[in-house]
């Protein structure tokens, strides 16, 4: 009788331990951020000292670091980036993640399915793509200089990514997650356009401006700014290119 209590009790122990960790997961999953960049302590205390230092080593705040074709990344900026990493596996740099959420939150509350499909990469899934981009051109009858001359145009030279700098977020509708043109008639764009200054996001490469940012009309792409240079980036019609210029 006794041992048919005990492991009644043993049972209900164990239920409620597993129970506590059912609810200890949804908790975490409904936090959305899942993993957090830590590979070691040292990487921590890099870290720490880039929260604390809001500058680079060149003076720059670092949500106004300039990435183009003639602005190259910094690969030791980049390496002491603390990442978040968001539920669908796509993380971006952590300084950025509570307003990007906001965003994303806002967009969803007001009926629309953002998500995003592309955010950080590291170098070398920069390169990947890029050559991934000039086989196709090949393949269409191009020869190698013509294909990677096209394919800088669409696909930023690595090293010259935004996604490599962890600011940058491609964001699309849930039922269109392909990046195609014409997207900027979709609402979630629509919506995206117009309020992502709010959180401190710009559309980086808009359109009739590729003279000065080097990159055709993406109307997916946000870069994360911070809420001051957004708002003036959003209201005088620049780009960041621009910005960084008279700043
Ligand atoms: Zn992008």
């Amino acid at each position: 009788m006794v041992g048919v209590l005990m492991s009644e009790i043993m049972v209900c122990v164990i239920f409620v331990i597993v129970a506590a960790g059912v609810v200890r997961t949804s908790v975490s999953a409904e936090g959305k951020i899942l993993y957090k960049h830590n590979n070691s302590k040292k990487i921590n205390q890099n870290n720490d000292d880039l929260k604390n230092d809001s500058s680079t080593d060149a003076g720059t705040k670092w949500n106004l670091i300039l990435v183009n074709s003639s602005h190259k990344l910094d690969q030791s900026y980049v390496e002491n980036i603390s990442l978040t990493q968001l539920r669908n596996g796509q993380s971006i740099d952590s300084r950025c993640y509570p307003e990007l959420q906001q965003m994303m939150d806002d967009c969803r509350a007001q009926g629309y399915s953002p998500i995003i499909c592309s955010s950080y990469r590291t170098h070398e899934k920069q390169q990947e793509l890029f050559n991934q981009q000039i086989q196709i051109y090949m393949k269409d009858g191009m020869d190698r200089q013509e294909a990677e001359e096209r394919t800088a145009k669409s696909v930023a030279i690595p090293g010259t990514s935004e996604h490599e700098l962890g600011l940058a977020v491609d964001i699309t509708d849930i039922a269109e997650q392909k990046i195609v043109s014409g997207m900027e008639e979709q609402p979630v764009q629509q919506w995206l356009m117009k309020n992502c200054w709010k959180y401190g996001f710009i559309l980086r490469y808009p359109e009739d401006k590729a003279d000065i940012t080097g990159i055709v009309y993406e109307p997916w792409h946000y870069r994360y700014v911070g809420k001051e240079a957004a708002k003036y980036i959003y209201s005088n019609q620049i780009t960041l290119e621009e910005y960084c210029y008279h700043h």
